[in-house]
């Protein structure tokens, strides 16, 4: 398949499913094959493991054991406290040796409370029910399953995946897509899982596929994986329903709704959800997840991670322990923590930098890059916009990336946000190609991070004025209480005094 006949805005006949593209999108330097040479192997334990009891989006679990007790791998160990929560699991088994503040990856370089676990080296695992035959169950339990297992979106979004196997109001959805594009440059780890794990991933499918009461389902892959697309193809032959897709490479394909463009050729609409248009997107390794849950009663505990860069002599994949230290992963694919000088979690384009090489893998940590001084490219001088439109033309999401520019340079919140600053997933096509090397992303993140303070102060003096207007409220009503029983007691007090007979008066009756 070549990507040739990708273009854009054009309708096109791929194989026998017609695939649509979607606006803009570019071609960066890929830089996959550098991990894909060596084989996948299960990464060493280390000596400690540090479970964060935030790996999701939404609310942290709850711990529910303590320092001394004895834990056993896949028990649970933090439970979801919300509905948009999810529980962790022991990634092996030992003792709890600390409950605590440890680094933790996020941009922001902040400590979180964690879970430390020390291994006691046997590995031993807790036996948990398998189901049998999940047609028998219905959906909702086996969302239940799905929760309890700790499944959240693999593909680095980290969302419970309960709550995107839940069709909601409808019957059952149309379309369930299985998102393999994988287009962030450097990342192989779904490439690996879908070459090694396809009956699995498709096994997962059919138990997503229950749960969602989907009609048809689609896996896609692209056209830089053709191992992987080998092995899907080959393991769905003779499976109704499931469309294997090879797409064009191109990035960001594998945002939600570039792919859902690219499938279907539908819209997902501003501030809405694909669902609201009868589409559910799930990611491989997510597919794999709910197999081994559902199949073995396995919880989520450890997952494929790329480990990359200059940094390391043996860039590959590894089968990694959720808690493991990112700096063991570095000195088991050969490299030097002391000369790595930049370590990013997630791909070049849409990862963030990481503070410490101490900080643990966690269920969404999908790609390590180590960067040495020699990798680490000077930043190019900023100029002046020069007004080229390159950035517009680039935009997957059809924004004015220069007129977003504009305003959030200026620090004009409101119209950065007329120009639907929020719609931005921060894919990063507009800063790789404005030939005045300016960090646009950037300027869109400290927006996003500025309106929110605002609107959280706004949030905050609605209720210091609340709080003032019920104090004043309050201290109103009080004082006409106190005026009322003032004038009770002066009232009952003149009639006590009238119906009591004068001393000096009753003298002189007597
Ligand atoms: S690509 Fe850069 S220089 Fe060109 S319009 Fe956009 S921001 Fe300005
Ligand atoms: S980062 Fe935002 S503005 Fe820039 S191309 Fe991506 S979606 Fe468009």
């Amino acid at each position: 398949m070549s990507a040739n006949l990708y273009h854009d805005g054009v309708d096109i006949l791929h194989g026998q499913r017609r695939l649509w593209s979607f606006h803009g999108g570019i071609h960066p330097p890929q830089h996959k094959h550098e991990s894909t040479n060596l084989p996948v192997i299960r990464a060493k334990l280390p000596e400690r493991l540090i479970l964060p009891l935030h790996q999701h989006i939404g609310e942290p679990a709850e711990p529910i054991v303590q320092v001394g007790d004895k834990v056993l791998k896949g028990q649970m160990i933090g439970r979801a406290q919300e509905f948009l929560s999810a529980p962790v699991h022991a990634s092996t088994s030992g003792t709890v040796v600390d409950i605590g503040d440890y680094a933790v990856p996020h941009p922001s370089g902040l400590n979180a409370t964690c879970i430390v676990i020390e291994p006691d080296g046997e590995d031993r695992g807790l036996e948990h029910p398998r189901v049998g035959d999940y047609l028998q169950l219905a959906p909702s339990a086996l969302r239940n399953l799905i929760r309890d297992a700790g499944i959240v979106g693999l593909g680095g979004a980290g969302f419970p995946s309960y709550i995107k196997l839940n069709p909601g109001k409808l019957d059952g959805i149309d379309t369930l897509i299985l998102n393999g594009i994988e287009c962030e440059p450097y990342i192989t780890c779904d490439d690996m899982l879908m070459r090694e794990y396809p009956r699995e991933i498709i096994a997962g499918l059919r138990v997503m596929q229950h749960a969602l009461q989907a009609r048809v389902c689609v896996i896609a892959i692209e056209d830089n994986k053709p191992e992987a697309f080998r092995a899907l193809h080959d393991a769905a032959l003779h499976e109704a329903g499931i469309d294997v897709i090879l797409c064009p490479t191109v990035y960001p394909q594998g945002g939600e709704k570039q792919l859902i463009r690219v499938i279907t050729g539908k819209e997902v609409p501003a501030n809405g959800l694909a669902i609201h248009i009868g589409i559910v997107c799930h990611n491989v390794a997510t597919a794999l997840a709910v197999h081994r849950a559902v199949q073995d009663g396995q919880p989520l505990v450890s997952r494929y991670v790329t480990v990359t860069g200059g940094g390391v002599s043996q860039p590959r994949n590894l089968d990694v322990a959720f808690g493991t230290p990112v700096r063991d992963l570095i000195i088991q694919c050969g490299g030097d923590p002391a000369a790595v000088k930049r370590l990013v979690m997630g791909g070049p384009m849409m990862g963030y930098a990481l503070h410490s090489d101490a900080v643990p893998v966690i269920k969404t940590t999908n790609c390590i890059i180590a960067a040495t001084e020699a990798d680490i490219v000077p930043p190019r001088p900023v100029m002046p916009c020069i007004r080229c439109g390159a950035c517009a033309d680039a935009c997957p999401v059809m924004l004015l990336p220069q007129q977003l520019y504009w305003y959030a340079h200026t620090n004009d919140l409101d119209k950065v946000q007329e120009y639907n600053l929020f719609d931005c997933i921060e894919c990063g096509c507009c800063s790789y190609v404005c030939p005045s090397n300016i960090p646009l992303v950037q300027y869109y993140r400290y927006a996003k991070g500025a309106i929110w303070i605002k609107e959280r102060e706004h949030e905050q003096a609605d209720i210091a004025r609340q709080r003032h207007e019920f104090r004043l409220d309050r201290l109103a009503r009080e004082k006409a209480e106190r005026e009322a029983r003032r004038r009770l007691k002066k009232a009952s007090l003149a009639k006590n005094q009238d119906n009591t007979p004068h001393t000096e008066e009753a003298v002189d009756n007597d």
